[in-house]
């Protein structure tokens, strides 16, 4: 299942990466790129009711919070409850991650890190952000569990 989340979902956006969804969200897009996005097969995810009846495969969201908009979502569709594939994707520019190694990774994370996870120490290719398993991760699992995933 490949995402396109219209401007006013971001968050949403977020959480789907998160369940290691590609999911493409840009704060605005140019005239036609939502429409060129669906027709590549991903499932719009908007917020205007007057473009989910532009698309037989799209989702209308009528919710403010995200732990709603996620249920929406997973009501339709049937998410995820797998976590081998959860923080496998770069929350900011959707890449997926590759494990990372070599110098950078030392300057770049926290050496408690460094010593005890050198393993679990992912890095995006795109924008080369670091990412590792820590404290806000398991409240964001937290979350996901009070939830229902
Ligand atoms: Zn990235």
């Amino acid at each position: 299942m490949l995402f396109v989340a219209d401007s006013m979902l971001g968050k949403l956006a977020r959480y789907l990466r998160i369940m290691g969804y590609d999911t493409i969200y840009q704060k605005s897009y140019p005239y036609q790129r939502l429409s060129e996005l669906v027709m590549e097969g991903r499932i719009l995810l908007t917020r205007t009711h007057s473009t989910y009846r532009l698309y037989s495969n799209s989702i209308f969201i009528d919710n403010d919070l995200v732990k709603d908009q996620l249920k929406v979502v997973d009501s339709i569709l049937k998410l995820t409850r797998d976590r081998r594939d959860w923080f496998s994707r770069c929350l900011i520019c959707n890449s997926s991650l590759s494990k990372a190694d070599g110098e950078a990774v030392r300057e770049n994370v926290p050496d408690f890190v460094f010593f005890h996870y050198p393993e679990r120490i992912l890095f995006c290719p795109t924008c080369k952000r670091f990412y590792w398993p820590g404290t806000h991760r398991e409240r964001m699992l937290e979350g996901f569990k009070d939830w229902g995933f």
